[in-house]
Order: structure tokens, then sequence, then C-alpha cells
């Protein structure tokens, strides 16, 4: 039996994928119990593709499966269907079975509505499914009608199972990075919190579950000798249990992991201690969801956090050299120009190095989603529309939408009017070990104002001044590769050769094998006349495209026409 699970394309087109580019974990955990019981099955991400690609006939036509489950969240939602009817017309009797948190909310509109989707696993998936198959192929003798956790129709009618209890021991989920190779993974499932724009409370559950440290860590590892070495970690909230957490960050030091890593937490779940321990295994960046300046609209949304944490979880943990990134959501109940000052304000104090602006939206299983079906009498066939979500604002007549296209605005604007302001602000923990972290954390800032998200933001202000005194700092702490060769390239932007040769000559005696730096170092000299010391940087890298040209170039310089032909003649091969 040939088993396909695919992650569809979202509708709507973005300019930065992030959000959507990246298959669920849980695709991976399902296909782990699979393969651990000897299935064939393959995941396939197609969130770059829409229905009129060619490739995924040409896929399923090539992949010849028998049955596929589709990943979906809300967004992917037509997707999903979308490319089940490719399926379906290329192989009548393909199974279809969609899960994830879109389908479990909506089960009965999918099943009504859209004929070809044969079954719906609703809550989490991983023995569902398992038993689902093992049920279709005879295997075991439950029947469709017994099998907790899924949805299916039945003639013209739709049954929806017992619900599934959640999996309590999530170390006996078999090791996906055994069989598949990816960079976002979590730790816990479930949430304590029961924020009313939130599906994930309803989904996993309340009552939050763990894997071992043991469990989490061997999955870095194998990953990490499979050459992954920077990772997203996607729970709701990873810093739940501290002494769990540092127990993870002791293991990772212990077992030399040389990582990078993100995590997502909440302001009242971390101290001191974590966060030390948390930079030193590898952590670069904590999101945390602050939501709305206004304790008003917070408390609308049921985010029971106090603005004197939020606070002191910001200062915290830059103090610790990682970057405390926020999302607020905007366009929420009771929103106005006075509530959207109130989050300006405590953006200027809690100065965020990165901020996402979300527009609230509305999707099944949330309480929002709930109150807005009772408010405008409206059911779940809403989503025939081929919309992915419904914005909070279309559904209230006190929130005009061009005023919350304002917010929206207002908000960006004053934040990038102010973050070089943030950027020149930060203090950080006067701890010796931390040293080179300080250093790693200020160049990474660095190069997001030179080169990164920040670089192309016109309204963002003093930029490669910002960079250069980043990487000043990183470089007071350690001399750090990055440091040296962000300063060195904005000092050769502005023309200041002679203090960019003698940044990144600095950079060259601790990295004397660097490519970039040497590189960087012979453009320099050659912008100084000086082609003799130039040649003995860019002469160590003969193979390399962008040392190459530079090569010719000095020759040309130094009136050397037959080397100049022979580096021009090397250009053409390399
Ligand atoms: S928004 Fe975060 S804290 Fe709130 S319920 Fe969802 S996962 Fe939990």
């Amino acid at each position: 039996m040939k088993i396909l699970l695919i992650y569809p394309y979202s509708i709507d087109k973005r300019i930065q994928e992030d959000d959507i580019s990246v298959v669920p974990m849980g695709l991976y955990y399902i296909g782990a119990l699979l393969k651990e019981n000897h299935y064939d099955v393959e995941i396939l991400n197609f969130y770059d593709l829409d229905k009129d690609s060619p490739i995924i006939r040409n896929i399923l036509v090539e992949k010849k499966p028998n049955l596929i489950g589709f990943s979906i969240l809300h967004a992917n939602r037509w997707g999903g269907i979308e490319i089940a009817r490719i399926a379906r017309d290329i192989f009548p009797d393909v199974r279809i079975v969609f899960g994830g948190i879109g389908a479990t909310f909506l089960w009965e509109h999918l099943l009504v509505h859209f004929k070809e989707i044969d079954f719906v696993i609703t809550g989490e998936g991983e023995y569902s499914f398992l038993n689902l198959l093992e049920s279709l192929q005879g295997k075991i003798a439950l029947n469709v009608e017994d099998i907790e956790g899924i949805a299916f129709r039945d003639g013209e009618r739709v049954k929806k199972n017992e619900a599934r209890n959640h999996i309590q021991d999530l170390n006996k989920l078999p090791n996906p990075a055994r069989y598949f190779t990816y960079q976002h993974l979590s730790l816990t499932r479930g949430c304590p919190g029961c924020c009313s724009f939130c599906g994930s409370p309803q989904f996993w559950g309340r009552g939050v579950r763990f894997h071992s440290p043991d469990y989490f860590v061997d999955q870095l590892d194998i990953l990490y000798k499979k050459g992954v070495t920077f990772f997203y970690f996607s729970d709701d909230t990873f810093t739940l249990k501290k002494k769990l957490v540092i127990e993870i960050c002791q293991k990772i030091i212990e077992r030399n992991l040389h990582i990078s890593w993100s995590a997502i937490s909440r302001v009242n779940y971390i101290n001191e201690e974590i966060l030390l321990w948390m930079r030193k295994a590898g952590c670069t960046q904590i999101s945390y969801g602050v939501e709305s300046g206004s304790e008003k609209i917070r408390n609308k949304l049921n985010k029971a956090i106090k603005t004197d944490d939020i606070k002191k979880a910001f200062a915290l943990t830059v103090k610790y050299g990682i970057l405390a990134r926020a999302y607020f959501i905007y366009g929420c109940p009771g929103e106005n120009e006075i509530t959207i000052q109130e989050t300006i304000d405590l953006i200027q104090q809690i100065k965020p190095l990165s901020i996402i602006f979300y527009i609230l939206v509305l999707f099944p299983g949330t309480a929002l989603y709930e109150d807005f079906k009772q408010r405008l009498k409206l059911d779940d066939d809403i989503w025939l529309n081929r919309v992915e979500d419904i914005p909070y604002f279309e559904t209230d007549p006190d929130l005009p939408g061009e005023a919350v296209v304002d917010f929206g605005k207002k908000l960006r604007f004053s934040y990038y009017d102010n973050i070089h302001g943030f950027a020149d602000n930060i203090s950080l923990a006067d701890k010796k070990e931390l040293y080179a972290y300080h250093a790693d954390f200020y160049s990474r800032l660095g190069m997001t104002f030179s080169h990164g998200d920040y670089a192309g933001i016109d309204k963002i202000k003093y930029k490669d001044r910002t960079a250069a005194g980043l990487y000043q700092k990183a470089l007071d702490y350690y001399p750090d590769h990055r440091a040296y060769l962000g300063l060195g390239i904005i000092q050769q932007k502005c023309g200041m050769y002679e203090e960019s040769a003698s940044t990144l000559k600095q950079g060259v005696s601790h990295y004397p094998e660097s490519e970039p730096l040497n590189i960087c170092l012979g453009i320099t000299w050659m912008n100084l006349g000086k082609y003799d010391e130039a040649l003995s940087c860019l002469l160590k890298f003969q193979d390399s495209k962008d040392a190459v040209g530079h090569i010719a170039n000095c020759y040309k310089a130094l009136g050397d026409t037959q080397q100049e032909m022979l580096f021009m003649e090397k250009l053409r091969f390399i």
C-alpha cells in the first residue's frame, strides 16, 4: 500500500513564506509511526504549488498512491481539496484522509460538502491514522465505525466516532528524526492558556504533555549528525517546566551539539537561570505573544499576562543576549486610537528587537469564532467561500476596515522609527562566560540591519550606522568572525578603506582560513591600489568564483597580461 502524506498549498500568496512553507511536525510523527509499522510512506511538501501546476499531477502519476493523507491547517484547506480532486481524477479508488487542526474543527463541513474526502482524523492523528490503515487492510479486527478519533461518510450520512484520548506518554512515539530531516520540533503538546483567538488548547488540550529530555535531545542529535544546525522549537510554551528545559540545555552542551535555535515562550514562564542555560545551549531568539499594550484588549483576548511580566521578560531575555521577539495583534474587539497608542507606548518600554504584527483573524476551534457564529447567525458553511480566514474587523461594525489598515501602518511605522534606538540601548549581563555569546548576539543583530530583514525596509533609519555600532560592540566582547566581516564591509561601502583594511586584517589574523574575510580584505586592498597585498589574500582561494575575477583584475592593474588572461580563462570554467 503506497501512502503519501501531503502538506498542501495555501490560497493566498505571501511576501514572506516562513509561516506556510514548513511541513507540520505532526506529519513527521505519523510518517515515523507508519514506517515503524512497515508501511511505504512518503511526505511531500506542496506549499509552493497551486492547482494549475502540472507538477502535482506528474508526481501523483509517478507515485501511484493508494491513500493520501493531507495535513490541513486553515490556510491550506482549499489546497488540500483541490489536490484531492486531482488525485481522484487520476486514481478513482484512491482513499483521501484529511487531518490536522483545520480538518478537526470542520470535519462535518468537509465530509458533507466535499465528496472526495473519505475520512477526517480528528485530534491527535498518529494512532487513529495507523488504526485506519490497519482496518482498511483487514490487519485488525476493528471496523471503521469503531476506530476512535475518526469521522467518515456512511452513505449519505456523515459520522464521527468517539474522540481518542490524548497520548499521555509522548516518548512512546517513534523518533521521527530516524526517518526524516527537518528543523522544526517540539518538546510538548498542549497549552495551559485559553486565549480566545487560538485553537491550540481545544486541539491539544490544556493539560500539557512532555517528551523526556533524552527523547528530545536524541532527536536533535540525529538531525545534527545529518547536518542540521539551526532549529525552531515550535512549542506553544517551551519553558513551562524549568527543570526539564535546563536538563535539555545541559544535555545539548554535554553532547557537543553546536546548534542554534529559537523558541516560543510566555512572559511569565522565564527567569534568569533558565535564560542563562538556554543561551549557553544555543538559543538565539525567544518569541512572546504580547498581543496588545492595552490591558483591556488583552483581557478580551483572554491573554492572562501582566504588563509588569511583559516588561520583565523582555529586559531579562535581552540581558542574556537572546533576541526577544514580540507578537502583537491589532484590529481586536474594542480597538481604537487609544488602545493602539497603548501598544505603541508598551513597545517603547520593552524595546523589542523584532516584532510580528498580525491582524486578528477568526478560525474554527476558537472562542472568538464561536462568538462570531452566534453574533451573525452563521454556521461553518461560511468556509464554502474560497478564503483562508475571516478578519475579525469584517464582523464588527465598530471597526471600519480603513481604520484597521491605518492602525497597522501606525504600529509598523512607529516601530521602524524607533528600532535603531532600541538596538543602541541594549544592556547585556556582565558575565565572562557569556562574552562570546554576546558577540554572537550583537553580530547577528548587526547582520539583520546591514544584510538581513531590516536592510530592505526603507523606513528604518541609520541602518549601516546601527549595524556598525553593533559589530563594534560584538568585537569589544570577542573576536567574532561575523562582526569583522560585517564591519569591514560597511567601512568598505562608506569608502573608509584604511579602517576596513584594519578591521579585516584583524579578522584574518583570527581566522586565517576564512574565505569571505580574505576576499573582502583583498577587495579593500584593491580599492587602496595595493594590488600585491590584494593578491596575497585572493590567491589563497584560486578555486573560488568570487576570488578569481578579482585576481584577474589585480593582474590587469599590475600590467601582467599573461596572468590576467589565465585567470579570465579560469573564470569561464568555475
Ligand atoms: S496563544 Fe499561546 S498561550 Fe494562548 S492559548 Fe494559544 S498557544 Fe496558549
